[in-house]
């Protein structure tokens, strides 16, 4: 038996009881949604009169009517102690990107009595105070009182766990002066500004008023590895990610685990999860194992984007708890592990107008012409501003991901597949696709033929792709809230929408066609060049997307210099979804974060270096000296050379190791630029020393243990 913390950590796994194989007489979804306080449970629990009402102030994302607020309360109160809750909080989204809530009881006195009580005022206000949260400047601690206000449109909820419950209410948290300090509330503006852009621009179709829908499918991926490895790994702890680590000789050559059998441990815990979120009413719906060992991905059918969101949110929140029950640990940074794919979350997006999805290629020549415009628009607005949406997805993870080559690249650029770009090419007067309709068309939108229903191309490679009827950002990270992302691509497209309105508006009925098949070719030909169909990852695309003057912001510093351009702040005041203020604020608040956890992850290697693999090396070392002593003490020269060998590569390793260490020791002294490359330096030291030393003697679970013991 060993005493190595690693060899009992893998003999743990090892003696896992056999996962139980019993399945339900009878699988049921009817405790779908059990734990929100959505429309069902309002009609149980209000009179019909404010249910309706609130029911109206939801679909309408309006305010809500102080009239029914109390009574809105002591339902939400009546319903949450039925399920056990004891205290509730206002949930929000601070800067930080995490979830926040500070919990109180529903205890009062009444007339020396103790009760449950909850009023309207609890429910629609809150004032966490909260002065710790990052603000980018936008409150100094004296005046640092936050507060949060209701947000309808989430339904509440109830979080569980040992011995009791919480009633959690979605809220939006603002300073006193009003100015946004989260990701929720930009991101209401943004749904609010894109629904009435579209309203507009469905009007100069001459389509009746409906409601508008914006719709995001966030998928999420994330790695699971054994609690026992995760722990012996203080980065992994304190950073989220492996900062050294030898590659395994086998990690994702084989591709073996892309929708490979998942394992029954994984899959029981997955089952937890998602009779989870079903419970919460969050609509998982899809699970298979990713491209690397040990990732796994979860999708849900898609929803609200603000709602989608706050689901998020909790989806991350339950595989997180969820594993620690199963003695797993999910991580979720953008690369825990150098040499295998990192994690993404596909932001899929689209818009709804009246229940008919806009990003649908229709049906007639009428549907067509509308789907053309948005997708016109959609170009438009991507090429306009690439550079904020290249922002929304800076961040320190991330860098490691998007540079890759597995991984959309930092070069924000549109993919439409080959029919669609035809049926562009074909507008714009260009000769393109000459053995396809599209070249032979007329050029005018009364005349298109049908549309491709469904462009099956998938080009996983890049950024922003169209799949069939809606887009697919990948470029966020996995650990980034969808927030930010969502609220830009809202903003940017509600600008292009309201651009094409203005430019169609004063046209003549009987002219509408013309001037829309004029405008479509104007802008199609102005944008083509955010469009890329080819291979994201491959070296010819860089130059060509230079050519194109297509902006690559390659590192988060880089990045997040977006929202201090004018351009982007005069586009985010226009529709007050951010003041100039509040995205200087973004840009203090992340550069801060990046500097931070840059810093973190570098302490944390020297750390780990001085602490951890020095002295494994220098053990080894010493224990290869006595070796030679005792063999030259009995006159044994047998295996000296090799072992001498031995001793001069550890020696010179260790050389290197605290070259290694000074190097990242200056770096850290200065601006965060030059630490990941003095970092990387560390890494390669630490990395070749882990195949210097006894396997028995090496400190931190390797690789191969935490991607394959499972
Ligand atoms: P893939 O991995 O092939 O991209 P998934 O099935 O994993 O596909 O995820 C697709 C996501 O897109 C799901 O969350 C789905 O609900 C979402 N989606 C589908 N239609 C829309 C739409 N109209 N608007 C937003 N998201 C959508
Ligand atoms: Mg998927």
């Amino acid at each position: 038996m060993s005493c190595n913390p690693r060899t009992k950590a893998v003999e743990a796994v090892a003696s896992l009881a056999a996962p139980r194989h019993g399945t339900p007489e009878k699988a049921d979804i009817g405790f779908f949604g059990e734990d929100a306080f959505g429309a069902e449970a309002m009609r149980a629990y209000m009179p019909k009169a404010v249910c309706d009402a609130l029911l109206r102030t939801i679909e309408d994302c309006a305010p809500l009517d102080q009239a029914i607020a109390g009574d809105v309360a002591a339902a939400m109160r009546n319903w949450a102690i039925d399920r056990g809750a004891t205290h509730y909080t206002h949930w929000f989204l601070p800067l930080n990107g995490a979830t926040a809530e500070k919990h109180d009881a529903f205890l009062d006195f009444e007339k020396g009595h103790p009760i449950l009580s909850f009023s309207a005022k609890n429910l629609i206000v809150g004032e966490p105070d909260a002065s710790s949260f990052p603000s980018g400047g936008l409150r100094s601690t004296f005046e640092a009182r936050g507060y949060t206000a209701w947000d309808p449109t989430s339904p509440a909820f109830i979080k569980r766990h040992g011995n009791g419950a919480t009633l959690c209410i979605p809220t939006a948290f603002c300073s006193f002066s009003g100015e946004s300090l989260d990701k929720k509330t930009p991101l209401l503006r943004s749904r609010q500004a894109l629904a009435a852009a579209t309203k507009r621009l469905m009007k100069v179709f001459g389509l009746p008023d409906e409601r508008v829908t914006v719709t995001l499918g966030a998928e999420q991926e994330y790695f699971l590895i054994d609690r026992h490895f995760f722990l012996q790994r203080p980065d992994l702890l304190l950073t989220g990610r492996t900062v050294f680590g030898a590659p395994p000789a086998k990690h994702q050559q084989l591709e073996d685990h892309y929708f490979g059998l998942i394992k029954m441990r994984v899959l029981e815990f997955m089952t937890e999860v998602e009779h989870e979120l079903w419970r919460l009413g969050i609509p998982a719906k899809t699970r298979h194992n990713e491209v690397a060992p040990a990732q796994f991905e979860l999708a849900p059918l898609f929803e609200d984007v603000n709602l989608a969101c706050d689901h998020n949110m909790l989806v991350m929140e339950v595989l997180r708890q969820a594993a620690k029950r199963h003695g797993l640990a999910c991580i979720f940074h953008e690369k825990p592990f150098a040499g295998v794919n990192g994690s993404g979350k596909h932001n899929n997006w689209s818009i709804a107008y009246g229940g008919r999805n806009l990003l649908n290629p229709g049906g007639d020549p009428a549907e067509n012409a509308v789907f053309l415009t948005v997708l016109a628009a959609i170009l438009m607005a991507v090429d306009n501003h690439a550079d904020l949406l290249r922002a929304t997805v800076a961040g320190a993870g991330n860098d490691h991901r998007l540079v890759a080559s597995e991984a959309p690249p930092a070069i924000i650029s549109v993919f439409l597949g080959d029919q669609l770009s035809e049926i562009i090419d074909g507008i714009c007067g260009g000769t393109a696709g000459a053995s396809h309709h599209a070249s032979s068309m007329r050029i005018g939108v009364d005349t298109l033929p049908p549309l491709p229903r469904d462009a099956t191309d998938r080009n996983r490679t890049s950024p922003f792709a169209f799949t069939g009827n809606k887009f697919e950002f990948r470029a966020p990270g996995s650990s980034q809230s969808c927030a930010g992302p969502c609220t830009v691509i809202n903003l940017i497209v509600a600008d292009a929408f309201d651009e094409i309105a203005s430019r169609l508006e004063t046209v003549a009925k009987d002219d509408f066609n013309t001037a829309l098949q004029h405008l479509l070719r104007e802008i199609f030909t102005a944008h083509r060049r955010i469009v890329f169909n080819g291979d994201g990852y491959g070296a010819e695309w860089l130059a060509e997307a230079e050519r194109r003057g297509l902006p690559n912001r390659q590192n988060t510093l880089d990045a997040l210099q977006a929202f201090k351009s004018p351009d982007n702040i005069a586009l985010c005041s226009k529709y007050g979804v951010y003041s100039g203020r509040e995205l200087a604020s973004r840009f203090e608040v992340f550069s801060e974060e990046y500097a931070s956890r840059i810093r973190i992850e570098a302490g944390v290697a020297l750390e780990m270096a001085s602490t951890m693999v020095a002295p494994a090396a220098q053990e080894e070392l010493s224990a290869i000296l006595l070796t030679l002593n005792a063999g030259a003490a009995a006159g044994l020269d047998n295996g000296a050379t090799a072992l001498r060998a031995r001793a001069k590569s550890l020696g010179i390793a260790l050389d290197a190791l605290s070259a290694a260490e000074d190097g990242l020791r200056v770096a850290l002294s200065g601006p965060p630029a030059a630490i990941p490359k003095a970092m990387s330096a560390l890494r390669a030291t630490v990395d070749s020393i882990e195949g210097l030393v006894s396997d028995a003697r090496w400190p931190l679970p390797k690789y191969r243990e935490m991607l394959f013991v499972l």
